[in-house]
């Protein structure tokens, strides 16, 4: 048994969606294009599960949130795929790979053959058992990754009104998914390692402003410490969480967000594997020159970085990488070495703060802690090599980007710490000889836009949640 085709996505989510409309785009034929998807929907906004989805009045549901929505674009429904001829084979795992006879073989057994391959298995979460702790498969113990763990993550929360709840993990999962909690009015205790939240990314002191706001709305912090056991009921579900330290915390649920690792097994011994990812080159073309690599799974040369390998694992980049492959596979001789700015972002709360670049060297913080509109800039070798921005409008964004991707020169730092923001907004409007050919794409405007209106009632519901500061969707 088996089937043939041109292109085969494997893995669907979030940059599967963006390619599939990359090829449409290109005049794919009919037949011609496949994606394979353990998860059995098509294609969907992922970041949409630790944020609307979880709103407990008039939550984001498909097929509102499906990509491309989140580039204010298309939405590609299943019918979307069906008027596209393009095949989605849903609800199926791929159980090896097989880059020097160009097959795919299906856990029932299916052969799938492909002329060009697109690597889109993203990321798992990182169980708790990966680091000797036992017991993550309790009823009332909750991981983030697909649709599956979101509307289970829903059910617990709702048999939790009023409860307690754990959160294991200090990173976007665990602060997404801890306002969540709270809006669902449950007690969060946030137990990580590190020393502040968001340690891969926030300094000190911009850690102190967000926890500040969680410990404001009942979160407790206990950190510098790790879980070591579950206590269970007589039924199986956790009660309490022992930690490193001795503590003991009685808790209704427990969400787990310890990172992630990316997909790379079915690949292993076939093709280049580097930090932890798929080695692509600036088209996304493995070491296999049939296979690209895109998303999460993906570890690519950024540019901006002279070229250095990295494995982003974020929406934007998910969404660019795929869109990029497409143009090398489909016009390789137009296609430049993508030049990727790294972009992050996330909000919680009534807060909202995006980042760009990298997040090394010397730090400059500059705006308004108390009143909550502040930023950063990161300086290298004296130039501006990242930026964080809470609380910005798009202009503003735009104008932390823009000093980034140029990689501004600061010849007084003093200046850049008395002017703050306004550095970055009159450094941005300056016209550089060598930016002619520079193009700063606007920061995605995220899906959420377009997902409100689809679910406008939720932003009503949110805002009484959360008191409404700016705009969240
Ligand atoms: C809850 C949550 C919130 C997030 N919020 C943000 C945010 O606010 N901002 C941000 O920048 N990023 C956010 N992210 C990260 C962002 O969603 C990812 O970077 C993005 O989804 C990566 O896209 P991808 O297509 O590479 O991988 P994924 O979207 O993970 O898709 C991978 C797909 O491959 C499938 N797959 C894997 N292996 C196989 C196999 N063997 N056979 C068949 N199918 C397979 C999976 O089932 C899945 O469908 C969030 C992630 C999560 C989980």
């Amino acid at each position: 048994m088996g089937r043939a085709f041109v292109y085969v996505i494997l893995g669907g989510g979030v940059a599967a969606g963006y390619a599939a409309l990359e090829f449409s785009r290109r005049g794919v034929g009919p037949g011609e294009l496949c994606i394979i998807s353990e998860e059995t929907v098509a294609p969907y906004e992922r970041p949409a599960l630790s944020k609307g989805f979880l709103l407990p009045e008039a939550p984001a549901r498909l097929p509102a949130f499906h990509t491309c929505v989140g580039a204010n674009d298309e939405r590609l429904t299943p019918d979307w795929y069906k008027e596209h001829g393009i095949e989605l084979v849903l609800g199926t795992r791929v159980k090896s790979a097989d880059v020097r006879r160009k097959t795919l073989i299906t856990a029932m057994g299916e052969t799938i053959s492909y002329e060009v391959l697109i690597v889109a298995t993203g990321a798992r979460a990182l169980k708790l058992e990966e680091f000797g702790v036992k017991g993550s498969d309790a009823v009332n113990v909750c991981y983030l990754r697909n649709l599956a763990d979101a509307s289970r993550l829903v059910n617990v929360m709702q048999s939790c009104n009023d409860g307690n709840a754990v959160v294991i993990g200090g990173g976007y999962i665990g602060m997404e998914c801890a306002a969540a909690l709270v809006t669902n009015r449950i007690k969060v205790t946030m137990v990580f390692p590190e020393a502040h939240c968001m340690a891969r990314l926030f300094t000190p002191k911009i850690a102190d402003f967000y926890e500040g706001q969680y410990e404001s709305k009942g979160v407790n912090f206990i950190k510098g410490t790790v879980l070591t056991s579950f206590e269970n009921d007589s039924e199986g579900k956790v009660t309490a969480v022992i930690l490193k330290d001795g503590t003991r915390v009685p808790t209704d649920m427990v969400v787990v967000g310890i990172g992630i690792r990316a997909n790379t097994a079915l690949f292993d011994g076939q093709l280049a594997i580097e930090k932890g990812g798929i080695k692509v080159n600036g088209r996304m073309q493995t070491s296999n020159s049939s296979v690209y690599g895109v998303g999460d799974v993906a570890a690519f040369p950024v540019k901006l970085f002279g070229s250095d390998i990295r494995r982003l694992e974020h929406v934007d980049s998910a969404r660019k990488t795929a869109k990029h492959a497409v143009a090398g596979i489909m016009a390789p001789e137009k296609t430049a070495d993508f030049d990727y700015l790294p972009f992050f972002y996330s909000r919680v709360f009534s807060f909202s703060w995006q980042f760009y670049g990298d997040n090394v060297g010397q730090v400059i913080h500059y705006g308004d802690f108390l009143g909550g509109k502040f930023g950063a800039y990161w300086l290298d070798k004296g130039r501006i090599i990242g930026a964080f921005l809470e609380g910005g409008n798009r202009e503003e964004y735009e104008a932390i980007a823009k000093v980034v991707k140029r990689k501004t020169t600061i010849k007084d730092v003093s200046e850049v710490e008395r002017r703050g923001l306004d550095y970055a907004l009159r450094s941005s409007q300056q016209v550089l000889p060598e930016s002619s050919g520079m193009i700063v794409e606007r920061p995605m405007c995220n899906w959420h836009a377009a997902a409100g209106v689809a679910v406008a009632i939720s932003i009503s519901a949110f805002a009484f949640w959360y008191g409404r500061r700016r705009r969240r969707w």
